[in-house]
Formats: structure tokens, sequence, C-alpha cells
């Protein structure tokens, strides 16, 4: 598919994250406003409630003046066509059909908001270098990827209530940890402190509790998808994980980017998933291609520095179970999933050292320390570092830009008596 042109000259731009072609959907204000749906266009913000009360878009039902895009997701997979392709029509090249005159907010004058209430939040652990690479560390190379692994794709179940926006900065948590070598648990602030470059899919319509769906079914339910960076304490997950997976070491925060790329905007750049090593069973097998080509790279920025590094990049296609797989296995046991819902695909990293998605597989659990641009040299994150992920879909002549994940590490809370 070529560049779509848009009457909005700067969407034109082959180097914009957000032409016509993509048309991402957010929650925005402006000074004195409050929040409402927004679309990204160009340098623009469409505002959506503006051309929804002059009746120039329609979702069935006015869902733009919400401070949330769920009551639009809620609408399904019709009224998501239905305005995107009116949007496409509205903002094409050439057309003069006249707009409300609050229609066009400048990005750079938008404060960008949670887009989404997120309903519940769940975290895969679909990428099976991350996967190998982790097992190896914390198990030992045999016995790296779990023997259900390649038939199944795991996860847990994660907490939405600190799930936050791009910019919401992050403070260290505390918590129980066992120092390598050390011979008892001891409390206290992170020091292993980590990300995860992930995808998040966000779940668009829902299924009753137990009626479950097909791959192909979980597919039409997915609205579209967001970066999200799965922050991680590593030394406190080692201690705690076992046997029933990540607790508090991943409670702290997960940050999402603050445009959702629709699934319709991702079409182009659908792919198969890499080759199964064992056939799935039937209710996992994909109908169709459900990977998708999105590039993806990590930057860290220490406090004080002008520059970021790029420390890592990949690509979403790494993945060995899809979006649709994951939403599908959630729902097969009669799980009910609903509009809001957030999965994290697992962390993605390819197969060289400089594809990793996460600090623990670049420092290779803190054995291999790496060197930024600054000069300076980190294993984890450091009090003052921000982290941004980026991502995406190379066109042809044009990008498909899911704008950036941004977070910044704030010291652990101050000392005090947690006994008293
Ligand atoms: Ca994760």
């Amino acid at each position: 598919m070529p560049l779509l042109r848009s009457r909005l000259a700067a969407a034109n731009d082959p180097a914009s994250p957000f032409p016509l072609n993509n048309l991402p959907y957010g929650v925005f204000s402006t000074e004195g406003t409050a929040p409402r749906c927004g679309a990204a266009l160009g340098d623009s913000v469409i505002d959506l409630e503006a051309l929804e009360a002059a009746g120039m878009i329609d979702a069935g039902a006015p869902v733009f003046g919400a401070a949330a895009l769920n009551p639009f997701m809620a609408r399904g997979k019709d009224a998501w066509a239905r305005v995107r392709a009116r949007l496409q029509a509205l903002f094409t090249e050439g057309c003069i059909e006249s707009l409300p005159g609050d229609a066009l907010i400048p990005l750079e004058s938008a404060r960008l908001h949670m887009p989404f209430t997120v309903a519940e939040y769940t975290d895969f652990y679909a990428g099976r270098n991350h996967a190998f690479n982790v097992g190896v560390m914390f198990r030992g190379p045999e016995n790296a990827l779990p023997p259900n692994w390649l038939h199944i794709p795991i996860g847990y179940n994660g907490r939405a209530s600190t799930v936050v926006v791009s910019g919401t900065p992050v403070t260290r948590p505390l918590g129980q940890m066992k120092p390598h070598g050390s011979e008892t648990h001891i409390f206290g602030p992170c020091r292993r402190l980590d990300i995860e470059l992930e995808m998040g899919i966000v779940v668009g319509t829902g299924n009753e509790m137990g009626r479950p769906m097909t791959v192909a079914e979980a597919d039409e339910a997915i609205f579209g998808f967001c970066l999200l960076n799965d922050w991680s304490a590593r030394d406190i997950q080692a201690w705690e994980y076992q046997p029933l997976g990540p607790f508090q070491a991943k409670a702290f925060a997960t940050s999402i980017s603050p445009w959702v790329v629709t699934k319709a905007a991702l079409e182009p750049f659908r792919c198969a998933p890499p080759e199964r090593e064992f056939e799935l069973l039937p209710y996992l097998r994909e109908p169709g291609p459900m990977s998708y080509d999105v590039k993806l790279e990590v930057l860290m920025r220490p406090e004080g520095a002008a520059k970021a590094t790029r420390i890592a990049h990949t690509n979403y296609n790494e993945m060995y179970y899809s979006a649709a797989q994951q939403l599908c296995h959630h729902a097969i046991g009669g799980c009910a999933m609903r509009t809001g819902d957030l999965l994290g695909s697992g962390t993605i990293s390819g197969p060289e050292k400089e594809n990793r998605g996460s600090l623990l597989e670049i420092c290779w659990g803190g054995k291999e320390p790496f060197t930024l641009e600054t000069g300076e040299t980190r294993t984890f994150l450091e009090d003052g570092d921000e982290m941004t992920l980026r991502g995406w879909a190379e066109g042809d002549g044009y990008r498909v830009g899911f704008g950036e994940c941004v977070g910044r590490i704030l010291p652990a809370p101050p000392e005090r008596d947690w006994s008293a």
C-alpha cells in the first residue's frame, strides 16, 4: 500500500509517524479543556469530539467526548471501520469539505493522557529468545525453556492499577530479595531494576464467561496495539517467582505509549510467525498470518545527558505466539475478556546481543556491563535514567509510527521504620 496523501501537508512527510495510513487514537486535552478522544495526523491532533458534535463522524452512539477510548472500542469492528473510513475520506488530499474551526489542534500543544481505562492487565512470555536467555540465567541451558513453552502461550495476571501513560515517572520499588551469594533474604530498594520491551495488545470487544473464542474471533476482537514497558525488579523476581510467577517484581509500574495504533493500520504489515517447532493444538492454529512486522528500539538517557543512546533494536515479528493466539488462549478456559483489557506480548528479543529487549539480557545478569555514548557504564537502571521505547512499521514511502513510551526512574521511597 502506498502513502495515502492527506490535505494536511505534514502528514505526507515520509518521516512523519502519523500519516493518513495510521490515524492512531488517543486521549488529549489542551490548556483549560477536559480530556477527550483524538486521532493523530501529521503534526496535529484531530478532535474527534468536535467532529462528532458537528455530525461529521458517527460511531453509532456519542463516544468521543469520553476521557477514554473504551466507549468507542466497545462499539465493535464495524464502528471502528466506519469511523476510520470516514476520517480517511475527510482528510484525504483534495477533500474540501469544511471542518469545524476547532477540529485540529497542534500536537505540540496537546497534553496526552492514558488512552483507555485498563480493565485488567495480563502479561505473556511469548518471545523465544527472551525466554531462552532468561531461562539460561535462572535455571541453566538444559532447563532454559520450560517443557510447556513450545505448546502454550505462558502468561500471568498482572496489575491494571499501575499501568501508566508515557512520561509518568517510575519510583524504584522496595521489596524482599536474596542477593547472589547472600545467606539470607533482605528488604530494601531494588538493586536490579530493568525494563522489558513489549507490545501492548488492546482488547476492543470481549466474550462472555464460559463462551471462548477462536483465534480468528480473537483477531477480530483486537482494537489495536501500543508500546509497553513492563518494568521489572529482577532481584525481587528471582527470590519470589517460584512457584507462582512474578508478583511484586512486576506490580509497581507498566508504561504504555499514548497512541493506540489500530489493527486496521497494521494490516499491510501482517506476516507469518517464526517456524513452529511442534505443531500447535488445533484451537491455537492460525487461519492466516497473524504476526506483524514492527521495528522496535530502546534508548537510554542518563540524568543530565544531552543525548540518549540506542541500546537495542528488534522486531515484533520475533514473537512465537501472536496477539490473536494469546487472546484466544486467555479466553479458552472460560475467562471473560473485556473492553479495555491489556495484554503484554512478552519481552521482544531477537537472536543477536544487540536485539535484546531487557537489560537483564543485555548485561547478561550483571556480568557484562555496557557503555553508553556518554562514557557511563550500566548493568541495571540507576536513579534518573530515562528509558524510551520507539516503534514503527515501515511502509513504501511512509511509516506507521507508535510514537514513544518514556519513563524515568525516581529514587526509592525515603527510609522509614516499616515496623512502626
Ligand atoms: Ca513481561
